[in-house]
């Protein structure tokens, strides 16, 4: 490694490594045409630069809507944090939080598939860095991705942005059509000590027996019943005052031909409490109170409340959101054990929590229903490796210059670079990381000057 303070100095505009490093190529680069070029013409290596029009194939990028906040622990990417922006820009700090996430959940998983996601390299394929032309946000491609909704922050944010906007289209259509909407929430009493497989085995018992009572299909004959959607969910209650431990549940999304009165969502509501608390009380979940146990809301009454925060985020985008005062969402534990090492419970939790939603669906159409609203039935693993067809590749990274970012834990902070102060700001993050591969471990000062590095680049103007 070079002396950290002196490149520092040298990106302010004072001594004479500014000259060293402004002697790259970047010119030659910048006027090179759309072929990738290597820039070695420094005394370091440096990043490739491209431009052109997003290629099919060889890996997949990152995206997605959601987060927020950044811990303090783990590794370079959590402890840096998003450096703080204006608009457009807010994107990139979800993004830098959802890698360290991801970082996090590698260390508790680490034979996961997700431990590799975004770090090992899809058909030794070159690294790439892209840049949405409608968002202005970065991200990569030519890597692994893992697919899974439920233990990686990285495809999860662009799993469920995919799965929201292909139920909006289905709830936009079938409102046209003059159709409603109702959502039904069922959940179960829980208490600290349960266990989880446990529960989720019960819950789906007595959701199946529902289902196919009588009764309940009476109800939903008088609402016009077309379909459903269901979407899985599970929250954890160790910080609320009686820590009622796991609190999985379930959001069902009907699409309805009626639009009842009050009076029949009132009556429809007794009803299938009725038939839902036989079913829990059969599956051994003992007796949910009318309080907790089920809401039936008016879908087409709800949105008329203009809110951010729509029926189509409620059902795809609960498992990443903070959950509300005494509640975390698995992501949460990732938050809380990025933020404090010594949290071994999130830890432990998350764990049980991946081990127990592994291959289950976070979204079930009923049959036929997404057929009915022209939507493509696609696994969570296709969504996860889709490319933006609107991106523009920056340039490539090279095998050690990869192995230095991942070292540094750096993938989150070079993405909000490449967005904020383009490729020639990478290349010089890169410049100034150079070597990082072979350190045992950064020291205090090397770290110092790379959070002084990461926010001059991320305002990069040459
Ligand atoms: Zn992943």
């Amino acid at each position: 490694m070079k002396k950290p303070r002196e490149q520092v100095e040298a990106l302010r505009g004072n001594g004479r490594l500014r000259k060293r490093l402004n002697m790259t190529t970047d010119k030659q680069i910048l006027t090179s045409n759309a072929a990738p070029v290597r820039a070695n013409h420094t005394p370091h290596a440096t990043g490739r630069h491209a431009d052109g029009k997003r290629q099919r194939g060889g890996g997949a990028a990152c995206g997605g809507a959601d987060g927020g906040g950044s811990g303090a622990a783990l590794g370079t990417n959590a402890k840096l944090g998003a450096v703080p922006t204006k608009p457009p820009y807010d994107g990139m700090a979800k993004r830098v939080e959802r890698f360290a996430l991801q970082s996090v959940a590698r260390s508790i998983l680490p034979k996961s598939r997700t431990a590799k996601c975004l770090r090992i390299r899809a058909f030794n394929s070159d690294v790439q860095v892209w840049r949405s032309k409608a968002h202005g946000t970065a991200s990569y491609g030519g890597l692994q991705t893992c697919g899974s909704v439920w233990a990686c922050p990285v495809c999860n944010a662009k799993i469920s942005e995919r799965r929201r906007v292909e139920l909006l289209s289905a709830m936009d259509m079938h409102k046209a059509q003059g159709g409603a909407v109702y959502l039904l929430t069922l959940t179960t009493p829980h208490q600290r000590g349960d266990n989880l497989a446990e529960l989720l085995e019960k819950q789906g018992t007595a959701l199946k027996s529902f289902l196919r009572d009588f009764s309940v299909k009476k109800v939903f004959a008088e609402m016009g019943y077309i379909g459903q959607v269901r979407a899985l969910e599970v929250t954890h209650g160790r910080k609320s005052g009686q820590d009622n431990g796991w609190h999985p549940h379930f959001h069902i999304l009907q699409f309805c031909q009626v639009s009842g009165r009050e009076a029949d969502r009132k009556d429809w509501q007794v009803r299938l409490y009725l038939r839902w608390v036989a079913y829990c009380e059969k599956a051994g979940l003992g007796t949910p109170s009318y309080a907790h146990g089920i809401k039936l809301d008016d879908g087409t009454q709800a949105a008329k409340y203009v809110t951010k925060w729509g029926l189509e985020d409620e059902m795809t985008k609960g498992h990443s959101k903070k959950a509300k005062a005494g509640g975390e969402t698995p992501f949460d534990l990732l938050r809380a054990a990025l933020a404090d090492d010594g949290d071994m419970q999130a830890r432990a939790l998350f764990q049980e929590f991946a081990q127990c939603f592994k291959g289950k669906r976070q979204l079930s159409w009923s049959n036929g229903l997404k057929a009915r609203f022209n939507q493509a039935e696609k696994t969570d693993e296709e969504l996860a490796a889709e490319q933006d067809d609107r991106a523009v590749l920056l340039g490539l990274l090279t095998v050690d210059q990869w192995r230095d970012v991942l070292k540094l834990d750096l993938r989150g902070p070079l993405l909000e670079i490449a967005s904020k102060g383009g490729w020639e700001a990478v290349q010089r993050l890169l410049h100034f990381v150079d070597g990082a591969r072979d350190m045992p471990s950064p020291d205090a000062e090397f770290l110092d000057a790379l959070h002084e590095v990461r926010a001059m680049l991320c305002a990069w103007n040459p």
